[in-house]
C-alpha cells in the first residue's frame, strides 16, 4: 500500500499536473495558488478514478480493464470542460478561462501519457474502439493481434481472482529513472514558477 503511494506520488500523473499548472498559471500571469496546483493534480488523475467501479464490479461484470467510465476521450473532454465551465462561473467567476483550461489540459495529458503505453489509447472511444500510439516519435494502429494476447493475459488474470492490493499496484509500473528526471524537472518547473510569480507580485 505504501509502496503504491509513492509510485502515485512520484509518478508521471503527478509531473504532469506540476507542468500543467506551472505553464497556464505563468500564461495567464496569475499569482501561486495551493489550490489551483491541486485542482491541476486532481485533473491529470481524474481519469483513473474508474479504478473505484473497477474495482467494485469487476466481478460481477467480468471486467478485465478500468477504462470503463474516464478512459473515452471524445466523451469525457467536453463533459469535463463543460463541468468546470459551470463550476468556475459559480465559484470561480473571475478565473473561469483559467480553470477550464487547467482542468481540461489535464486531463487531456493523462490520456497522452495513457497513449504512451505499447497497446496504445482508444483515441477516438467510445465511437471507435481502435487503438493508437504513440512510439518513438510515431503514431500508429496497434495491431489487433497484440490487443487480443493482452486480452487472454487479462482474461486469465481475472479469473485467478486478483486482490484489489493486486490490481493497483499491478496497474502502477515500478519507478523508473527516466520518470524520476520527468518529475524532477517537474518540480523545478513548479518551483520557478513560484519564484517568477512572486517576484512578479513584489515588483508591481
Ligand atoms: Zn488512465
Amino acid at each position: 500500500m505504501l509502496s503504491t503511494l509513492i509510485r502515485i506520488f512520484f509518478g508521471v500523473d503527478m509531473a504532469l499536473g506540476f507542468f500543467n499548472y506551472a505553464a497556464w498559471s505563468w500564461i495567464v500571469g496569475n499569482k501561486f495558488s495551493i489550490w489551483f496546483l491541486l485542482l491541476s493534480i486532481f485533473s491529470t488523475h481524474l481519469p483513473d478514478t474508474d479504478m473505484i467501479p473497477y474495482l467494485l464490479f469487476r466481478r460481477r461484470y467480468r471486467l478485465i480493464s478500468h477504462w470503463v467510465l474516464g478512459h473515452h476521450p471524445l466523451l469525457v473532454l467536453p463533459l469535463v470542460a463543460t463541468v468546470s465551465f459551470g463550476a468556475a462561473k459559480v465559484w470561480i467567476p473571475d478565473g473561469l478561462g483559467y480553470t477550464v483550461a487547467i482542468v481540461t489540459t489535464g486531463v487531456f495529458l493523462h490520456f497522452v501519457h495513457d497513449g504512451m503505453d505499447s497497446l496504445g489509447f482508444p483515441w477516438l472511444s467510445p465511437f471507435s474502439m481502435i487503438q493508437f500510439r504513440f512510439q518513438s516519435g510515431k503514431f500508429s494502429v496497434v495491431p489487433q493481434k497484440e490487443i487480443d494476447e493482452w486480452r487472454e493475459r487479462a482474461t486469465l488474470w481475472m479469473q485467478r481472482g486478483s486482490s484489489a492490493a493486486d490490481e493497483i499496484s499491478g496497474r502502477t509500473p515500478p519507478m523508473t529513472l527516466a520518470q524520476l528526471l520527468f518529475w524532477g524537472v517537474g518540480i523545478m518547473a513548479l518551483v520557478i514558477f513560484i519564484m517568477e510569480s512572486s517576484y512578479r507580485n513584489h515588483a508591481a
